[in-house]
């Protein structure tokens, strides 16, 4: 039915200790972009996610003690088994999340991708000795795995955000525990079948499947066998986690909602500035955390950049992401309805639009590639984080002021400007206070790059070298005693 080369990558139980687990109620997963059923999976709760976290306890001994390079072998086969099935991988993702297969064929490529990079970087967990004012005492510094890591994930990239978190985690030593999205299980568990046949040990990567967000999620923020707790969601439920995390110590990684600005300089390169827009803004029908919120030109070349942006969103096309189009459909249709009120509500303070608008004939799920005009940062498109493809642009003239505007949010992610003037390329690099800066660039996340947030968007990194650190802890050992 959903013609996959190896059907076996289809799973419908959840995965715990090298074991797929039925339970007695079920859900369905839903392709967004028919509201057809794509599988009828086991609906595990509480109890399940007690075990699973139980035995990536009882397997934290073993997989700690493998040298790196072990597991390394072991992650490099998952990553060659991900790349060999990225065909049925992207088909499995597009189905329950909607995405183009384009993307869903770069998202497993990108989620691979941290897999095997992170099973290199876990050969370079260097230690120090650090010189001591005392002869005759050494101070020595390891790292060592936190122990088992417990996560939760958002169904806008159901590959990529588990493969951050897990490649890390797996390389430092320690054990993983994830509970993906309701909408989005399938992938998840597909990377489940692929670690078990690259033999990633039972209990080191375990996936657990349900619908109770909240007994699931109190279980691996609360359990004393879980050192660490990650998440990547909205900034909303990243809040209640953190506070659920308090009453064991957990170490914490959350990585939140964002609110980016994309910032047109009258020195920009303005055809690139489009196609960085575009790229920034419409992926995943405007449902990435680094997606575009606000775009904001400066006057003397609004009226240029506003045209050919145009220009280029009327050639999106929209549709099953199946069927080569552009623009998916969004999560579920209350996503849509969100969108379509921050837009009225927008029209409402005196926005515009002058492209889209409106619900897609092509179903239930579908808006529009949209762009308002008339915009200003307080009004709820800009003000809020929107989830959809919609485009506000808002106008400014000098580079104080754009640069107050764009940091006036509690948000502090992904953020984008363009501009060919080298002084002004460090000087507003340096005032934006996000985690991460595109210059002259629209698509800035890979394996060796941090990833993360700062302000309300979070804590941590996810990938690069300060990724790994997510995932170590330092302990200080003092030798005395070494005089004779
Ligand atoms: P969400 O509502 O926060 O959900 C994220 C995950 O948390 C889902 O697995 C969800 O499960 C679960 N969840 C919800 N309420 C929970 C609770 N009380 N206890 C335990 N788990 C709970 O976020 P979303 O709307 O699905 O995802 C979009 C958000 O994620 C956006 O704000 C986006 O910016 C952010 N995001 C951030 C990054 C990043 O790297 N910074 C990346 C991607 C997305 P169910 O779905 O099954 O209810």
């Amino acid at each position: 039915m959903h013609k996959l080369k190896d059907s076996q990558l289809l799973k419908c139980c959840s995965y715990i200790n090298g074991s797929w687990h039925s339970s007695d109620s079920q859900f369905d997963v839903l392709n967004p972009a028919s509201g057809a059923v794509v599988a009828v999976v086991s609906n595990a709760g509480a109890p399940e996610t007690e075990l699973a976290v139980r035995s990536a306890k009882a397997a934290l001994a073993m997989w700690s003690a493998k040298s790196a390079n072990e597991r390394a072998v072991l992650m490099r086969k998952w990553f060659d088994l991900m790349m060999e099935n990225q065909d049925d991988l992207s088909r499995i993702l597009t189905l329950e999340q909607g995405k183009p297969l384009g993307e869903a064929k770069g998202e497993i490529a990108y989620g691979a991708a941290f897999i095997e990079w992170f099973a290199e970087e876990g050969k370079r967990v260097y230690g120090d000795i650090i010189p001591s004012a005392a002869g005759d005492k050494r101070i020595l510094v390891f790292k060592q795995p936190v122990g088992v890591v417990a996560s939760i994930t958002p169904w806008n990239f159901p590959n990529a955000m588990i493969a951050r978190k897990a490649a890390a985690a797996l390389a430092a030593g320690c054990t993983f525990v994830v509970r993906p999205a309701a909408q989005t299980p399938l992938s998840a568990l597909a990377m489940a079948e692929l670690a078990e046949r690259a033999g990633i040990p039972a209990g080191v990567f375990n996936v657990v499947v349900g619908e109770d967000a909240r007994g699931m999620g109190k279980v691996l923020t609360q359990h004393p066998d879980v050192a660490k707790f990650t998440f990547t969601g909205s900034t909303a439920v990243g809040k209640s986690l953190i506070a659920q995390c308090a009453s064991t110590v957990k170490k914490v990684s959350m990585e939140l909602g964002g609110n980016a600005p994309f910032i047109v300089f009258d020195d920009a390169d303005i055809d690139a500035a489009v196609q960085g827009a575009i790229d920034s803004k419409y992926r995943n029908a405007g449902q990435t955390c680094v997606c575009t919120n606000r775009i904001f030109v400066q006057q003397d070349v609004l009226e240029q950049f506003t045209d050919k942006f145009t220009m280029a969103v009327a050639k999106l096309t929209i549709g099953n992401g199946l069927d080569g189009a552009q623009i998916g459909p969004m999560i579920t249709s209350s996503a849509v309805s969100d969108v379509e009120k921050l837009v009225a509500d927008s029209i409402a303070a005196g926005a515009t639009v002058i492209f889209g608008g409106k619900r897609d004939p092509a179903g239930e799920n579908f808006y529009q590639p949209t762009i308002l005009t008339n915009v200003t940062n307080d009004m709820p498109i800009a003000a809020n984080e929107i989830f959809g493809p919609v485009s506000p642009i808002i106008s400014f003239t000098d580079e104080a002021e754009v640069i107050a505007l764009a940091n006036s949010t509690e948000y502090g992610l992904a953020s984008y400007f363009y501009s060919r003037d080298i002084g002004r390329i460090w000087r507003v690099s340096e005032r934006l206070e996000f985690g991460m800066v595109g210059v002259n660039e629209g698509i800035i996340s890979n394996p060796a790059a941090p990833f993360g947030g700062i302000k309300q968007s979070g804590s941590g990194r996810e990938g690069s070298k300060y990724g790994l650190d997510d995932y170590l802890e330092i302990k200080y050992v003092c030798i005395g005693g070494l005089n004779k």
